[in-house]
């Protein structure tokens, strides 16, 4: 049975508003494409509305500013508490909107309750520092929230996006805008309804759904908005980075996606390798910022690697998201399904060999087989670009050396990982290999205490891990004269 819709309209000041526009738009099931509700679609005078009760929210003297430190991070734990109460909930809502398989939904809500926990413990540890100064001079600073922040999310995985930006914004005193993206707007929602019941004050978080030219501009163009933090394409990246110096100079993080190099070395344990490689890049039907891929597998194993990789694909089970033991749904909309069937075909045009999948898989939902290609060179298309869909690209090579040359012959530079039993290749690698994220003889062990994020066009800052707040925080100076009067 779908999971109840309970919110469709905008979260602004703690209240459930329509659109000024009075407009709506259509959210579906990637599954079956149905209509699975009409969303409020905010626009400038909304983003202007939800800026103004987050600026008002933000006031020196508002409930939220006079909080201790500590009692935001309660707050944050009983944020978290609530998800938890309503797991089960949250991950078929997102399963439903989304179309990942519901395990896996379930699992990345506890690991966003986790990243909540996290964020909360650092609510009261913002600490600055006391500096010995040059001269009659003491000095010590402040770290202060920066003020009103836009989170701007993708669809891939939307609660773990929203739960990330919200409570580390938060956890440093900040208030919210935050725009879910187009697809997914439902868990955004239903997640505002529980920092409500939580009892973050009125302000503190809004939520204005509805599209990127229209709300998404308007945020990103706010002159009471200090910062932006935004997750999504490079293109978009780009846009809100020339954006966020337009009416005022807003800080930003991004976090861009990328093209990220997996290596299996003649000495992996394939038992291992296989399966993580497989999981790197077929794992939310290849939806995710940090996919593997580009798989770069020695030549010494390069054959056997092949073999059992196909036959791993070919193996896994796709269908309805919700249904048991189903490893792999659909794309989430119809728009992603041609840009990624698009791609197979340039593969296929340029020569890559094709081993399996490389459909779509019936005539409802938005589903692709899992898909191999080997004997893939450096400079084809589905080489560079992010595909962001289930296309498994192989390469062979011969030495390491070689290998992180190619590996850091991108624009991006999210994550990488390598398979071996050599811990002198291993740290070779990770020294040298251009990411934010290096896994050895693991892949997408990502936890709320490491910090995450990009080097080169895959972003700028970091999310998660100790330093987490600094992203929204400003450091304030006070030096104070010693000079004794005589
Ligand atoms: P996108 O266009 O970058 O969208 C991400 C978010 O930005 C959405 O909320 C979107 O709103 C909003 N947005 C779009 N244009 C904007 C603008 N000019 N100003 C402010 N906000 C704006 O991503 P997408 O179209 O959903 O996916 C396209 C490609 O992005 C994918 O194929 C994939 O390569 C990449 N991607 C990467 C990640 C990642 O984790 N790094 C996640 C998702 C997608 P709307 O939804 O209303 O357009
Ligand atoms: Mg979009």
């Amino acid at each position: 049975m779908a999971p109840l819709v309970k919110y469709t309209t905008l979260f602004i000041n703690n209240q459930w508003v329509d659109a000024k526009s009075g407009k709506t738009f259509e959210t579906f099931s990637p599954n079956d494409g149905s209509v699975i509700a009409r969303v409020s679609e905010g626009d400038k005078a909304d983003i202007d509305l939800a800026v103004s009760a987050a600026k008002a929210a933000f006031h020196r003297n508002s409930e939220w500013r006079l909080l201790d430190a500590s009692a935001r991070g309660r707050l944050l734990n009983k944020f978290a508490e609530l998800v938890e109460r309503d797991i089960q909930y949250l991950g078929e809502l997102e399963s439903y909107n989304n179309g990942m398989v519901l395990g896996m939904a379930v699992g990345i809500v506890q690991k966003s309750i986790n990243g909540a926990r996290y964020a909360a413990s650092l609510a009261d540890k913002i600490q600055g520092d006391t500096i010995p100064a040059d001269g009659d001079l003491f000095s010590y600073t402040l770290k202060q929230p920066v003020g009103v922040c836009g989170l701007i999310l993708p669809w891939n995985a939307p609660i773990l996006m929203f739960i990330n930006k919200v409570c580390t914004a938060l956890a440093a005193g900040c208030t919210v805008v935050v725009k879910p993206a187009e697809q997914t707007p439902l868990t955004s929602l239903a997640l505002a309804a529980l920092l409500k019941e939580a009892g973050v004050p009125a302000g503190v978080v809004n939520v204005v759904t509805g599209f990127g030219p229209g709300a998404g501009t308007s945020l990103t163009h706010h002159p009471d908005v200090a910062k932006i933090s935004f997750t999504g394409s490079l293109e978009v990246g780009k846009h809100i980075q020339q954006a966020a110096g337009k009416t005022n100079l807003k800080r930003v993080t991004l976090e861009l996606g990328g093209k990220s190099p997996l290596v299996i070395m003649n000495d992996a344990d394939l038992k291992l390798a296989v399966p993580f490689a497989a999981r790197g890049v077929f794992g939310n039907q290849g939806q995710m910022c940090f996919a593997a891929s580009r798989l770069f597998v020695q030549s010494g194993i390069y054959e056997q690697f092949v073999e059992e990789a196909v036959e791993f694909a070919k193996n896994i089970k796709v269908g309805n998201p919700v249904d048991p033991g189903v490893e792999h749904g659909p794309q989430v909309d119809r728009e992603m399904m041609a840009k990624v069937l698009g791609y197979i075909e340039k593969g296929k045009q340029e020569g890559a060999k094709l081993m399996c999948g490389g459909k779509r898989i019936g005539s409802t939902g938005y589903f692709i087989e899992p898909t191999v290609f080997v004997d893939v060179q450096d400079d084809m298309i589905i080489a560079r670009e992010e595909i962001f869909g289930p296309v498994q690209s192989i390469f062979k090579f011969e030495t390491l050396d070689e290998v992180i040359e190619r590996a850091n012959n991108t624009n991006y530079g999210l994550a990488s990982g390598i398979f071996t039993n050599n811990i002198n290749n291993a740290l070779h690698f990770a020294r040298h290999v251009e990411a934010g994220n290096v896994w050895i003889n693991t892949y997408l062990a990502s936890t709320a205490q490491t910090p995450f994020g990009g080097f080169k066009d895959s972003g700028v800052g970091r999310e998660k891990g100790i330093d987490c707040v600094d992203e929204y925080l400003e450091v304030k100076t006070v030096t104070i004269s010693l000079q004794k009067e005589f």
